[in-house]
């Protein structure tokens, strides 16, 4: 697909990477309807989208509530016409030990800090990929990409028991529905990123950053537009789907 003809519906789109890729994809060309919990960072984004070749549409978006996604997706449609281009990026930190003895007691990992993330590292996928994919198949989209942002912290990370499981689960989504959707024209890739400057890595303590970057190959963290060359990859080659591509400096574990 070229990026000009795409449709694209980024979540997460107020910070980081995605307020990355929406810049992208507009300075592209790409339509974009940007989605985001986080107003102050939507109309930022809005803002810095004026003048650029493609539209941008700001709205607030939470991808857990199912309501929010729905609302989200019809608006989105009727604006462009049926989306084409799903990016599902939005995602949250809640890391914890699942149990530590800390001075006579045992501290436990809150089952709300797992729900948080499984609720919108895992369901709010699920509920935007079920929504977007239900529009393309009612208005007989033929070419159409969803695009799942992976980690590879899937593959275990002390501290991140929730954040790791909902990932590895994102990339079991990702397989599944390029077998169940390939015959329908929908492409699905994943990108696992390893450590990326963006506002997500403040909860990482300084000594703990140090020593992460020390185990990187390549001896830096990524940069923002270092993952988007996955994704520009993942929506233009026409024979990509069902895998997942790391940007990870060479450190994955
Ligand atoms: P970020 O914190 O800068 O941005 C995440 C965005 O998601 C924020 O704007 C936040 O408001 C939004 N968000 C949170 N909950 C939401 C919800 N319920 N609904 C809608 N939006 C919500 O983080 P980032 O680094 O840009 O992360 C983007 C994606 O990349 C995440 O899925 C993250 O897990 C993944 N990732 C990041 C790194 C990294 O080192 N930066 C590494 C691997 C994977």
């Amino acid at each position: 697909m070229r990026l000009e003809d795409g449709r694209v519906i980024v979540t997460g789109a107020a910070s980081g990477l995605g307020r990355h890729f929406t810049l992208a994809l507009a300075r592209a060309g790409a339509a974009v309807a940007a989605g985001d919990v986080d107003a102050g960072g939507l109309e930022r984004l809005r803002v810095g989208a004026e003048g650029l070749p493609g539209r941008v549409i700001t709205k607030r978006l939470d991808v857990s509530q199912e309501a929010s996604v729905v609302a989200f997706v019809q608006e989105a449609s009727e604006q462009f016409g049926g989306a084409n281009v799903l990016v599902n990026n939005a995602g949250i930190l809640r890391d914890g030990l699942l149990a530590k003895e800390e001075g006579g007691w045992v501290k436990k990992l809150p089952s709300a800090l797992w729900r948080q993330v499984i609720d919108v590292n895992l369901t709010g996928p699920y509920l935007m990929a079920r929504e977007v994919v239900a529009e393309i198949l009612k208005r007989g989209i033929r070419e159409s990409v969803i695009v799942n942002i992976s980690s590879i912290s899937r593959a275990g990370n002390p501290g991140q028991s929730n954040y790791a499981a909902s990932k590895a689960g994102l990339d079991a989504t990702t397989r599944t529905w390029a077998l169940e959707l390939a015959a329908s024209g929908v492409r699905v890739g994943g990108i696992a990123p390893g450590l990326v400057d963006t506002p997500i890595l403040k909860n990482i303590s300084e000594g703990s950053l140090k020593e992460l970057v020390a185990g990187i190959p390549l001896g830096r963290v990524g940069r923002p537009e270092e993952v988007w060359l996955a994704l520009k990859f993942i929506i233009e080659c026409d024979y990509f789907t069902g895998r997942v591509i790391e940007v990870d400096g060479g450190s994955t574990f």
